[in-house]
């Protein structure tokens, strides 16, 4: 869909009018889409729809919070050069023409999505603006790697990751981000555009209650938190990156997630940055640090492969076979789950930091879910959704692929069979309890031997630290060795 490139010595003419349209790249710098608006067009609107379109999943209350603020951010960054951000709220199918047409519009722009949803209304829109005679274009804003640009020799896609990441490196080197532009010449907008608003039109942020304080602490969305939350990671937090980014009780991670996720960073730019200061050494961390972190990044391209190989992956299981597996329904369970209630205080921390601050640990992501799907046998999706209302990074690539690994469902997942004991994974790597303790205050007075497993502490050990297991604290709600031997034989029940 990409245009072509103007002859050298025939420039094509520019157009008046161009629209870029922003989704999920809330950025000015090594922004395709934007720059190829302004190549193109003397003028351009940049625009945000605030999409209802019903076949699009509709974000969720921890990704509106953050959506406030990354547009928030977006566009006082365009009024310091004298724009300002087109916010329209509406079915983006029929909007985002119809803004076009009445802007006269004869160039738009956009960086790609890869849902399923979102390409078949980016591919309806695509075909209708250049059956107008308009020029429609669209980029990659979001990825080092097209999903369809790696496959295997035979040409078919990658299901397993190594491999896929192998291929990948082997395949080109990430192309160097683009610098933003220094200044960009803005279209006069009319009053009356269709479905115009203002932002706290869209009334993104939480009211009664106002359950943001959390998120407030942790978090700056926006361009230039990213850029700074990289900037902190290069210059410190990644060093021992390899062996502590499974630790949660350390800033052992960059906690970008988020930032990519809305676009307001580009992979193009942290594989820049991270190769620069290692070159230029002015990175702590090891080689070996820079390779696992540059990995996980990897991790996020297999995962938008997957959702564009196998759309379905956000409702449906990747091998077929666990459509036969006999999961429970069980609301008490879930709720339990869900608010950090299980009695398992390392399960508890996770659920509980993700509620305070919209994130949590990778490490904890996969107890918590390995807890939820083998201890519960809840079905994966029931966690996929509460991570979906609940994570200030959800997405539907990274969410989905995840929960299907942890699960046993997915694409190069982790085995079934393979159970974390959550006392064993809390003891191992939240050591000095320093994380239960941050997230569950009740426990806190409990000697470091006996946090991850209250309930064999003897009764005078529970009053010294002043818990009431049961009242202050829940007992666990289920015993780890029956639920170890239940999931084993729903799992063996399946046919390979
Ligand atoms: P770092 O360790 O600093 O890694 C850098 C970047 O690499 C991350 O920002 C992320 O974009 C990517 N990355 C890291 N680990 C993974 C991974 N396992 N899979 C894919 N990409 C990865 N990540 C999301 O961005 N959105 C989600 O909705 C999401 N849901 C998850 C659900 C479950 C059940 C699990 C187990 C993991 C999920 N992840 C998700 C992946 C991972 O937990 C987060 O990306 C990571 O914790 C973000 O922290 P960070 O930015 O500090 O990561």
């Amino acid at each position: 869909m990409s245009s072509s490139p103007p002859s050298p010595d025939r420039p094509a003419a520019k157009a008046a009018a161009g629209v870029v349209w922003f989704r999920d790249d809330l950025r000015l710098a090594d922004n395709p889409a934007l720059l190829a608006a302004l190549a193109n067009a003397e003028r351009v609107a940049c625009v945000y729809v605030f999409d209802t379109n019903p076949t699009v999943r509709p974000m969720g209350a921890a990704s509106r919070w953050w959506l406030h603020h990354a547009l928030a951010a977006l566009d006082a960054s365009l009024r310091k050069l004298s724009g300002e951000l087109l916010i329209c709220r509406g079915d983006a199918a029929a909007l985002v023409p119809a803004l076009v047409e009445k802007l006269d519009a004869r160039v738009i722009t956009w960086n790609r999505r890869y849902g399923q949803a979102e390409q078949a209304i980016d591919a309806a829109l695509n075909a209708r603006f250049l059956a107008d005679g308009r020029q429609a274009s669209s980029h990659n804003g979001a990825l080092l790697y097209e999903p369809w640009q790696v496959k295997t020799q035979a040409g078919t896609p990658m299901r397993v990751f190594t491999p896929f990441w192998r291929a990948a490196l082997a395949s080109a080197d990430p192309n160097p981000p683009q610098p933003a532009p220094k200044t960009i010449p803005f279209l006069a907008l009319p009053a009356d555009l269709p479905g115009r608003c203002t932002l706290a039109d869209l009334k993104l942020l939480p009211t009664k209650p106002d359950w943001s304080g959390g998120m407030v602490a942790e978090w700056t969305p926006g361009e230039t938190g990213a850029a700074k939350r990289l900037n902190l990671f290069l210059t410190g937090g990644i060093k021992g990156y390899a062996e502590d980014r499974n630790r949660p009780d350390k800033l052992s991670t960059s906690r970008l997630s988020p930032h990519l996720r809305f676009g307001e960073i580009s992979p193009r730019q942290i594989w820049q940055a991270t190769e620069m200061a290692q070159a230029e050494g002015v990175t702590p961390g090891s080689d070996y640090d820079v390779t696992k972190f540059l990995t996980e990044v990897g991790w996020r391209e297999f995962s938008h492969h997957l959702l564009h190989q196998f759309p379905k992956l956000a409702n449906e299981n990747f091998q077929p076979r666990f459509d036969a597996f006999p999961w429970r329904s069980n609301d008490a369970d879930l709720k339990a789950w869900q608010k950090g209630q299980t009695g398992y205080p390392i399960v508890d921390a996770g659920m509980r930091e993700l509620w305070q601050t919209g994130w949590m640990h990778n490490r904890v992501r996969m107890i918590v879910a390995s807890f939820l799907v083998k201890h519960l046998m809840i079905d994966w999706r029931q966690g996929e959704e509460w991570f979906w209302d609940t994570l200030v990074d959800a997405d539907a690539a990274n969410n989905s692929a995840s929960w299907q690994w942890v699960a046993g469902s997915g694409a190069d997942a982790a085995p079934y069979f393979r159970i974390f004991a959550p006392v064993l994974q809390g003891e191992k790597f939240d050591p000095n309890a320093d994380y239960v303790r941050r997230y569950i205050p009740e426990i806190a007075k409990l000697p470091n031997k006996l946090i991850h497993k209250p309930w064999l502490a003897t009764p005078v050990e529970l009053a010294a630290a002043g818990v009431a297991l049961g009242k202050t604290y829940p007992r666990p709600i289920v015993d780890h060795d029956f639920a170890r031997k239940r999931a084993l034989s729903a799992f063996t029940s399946l046919s390979a």
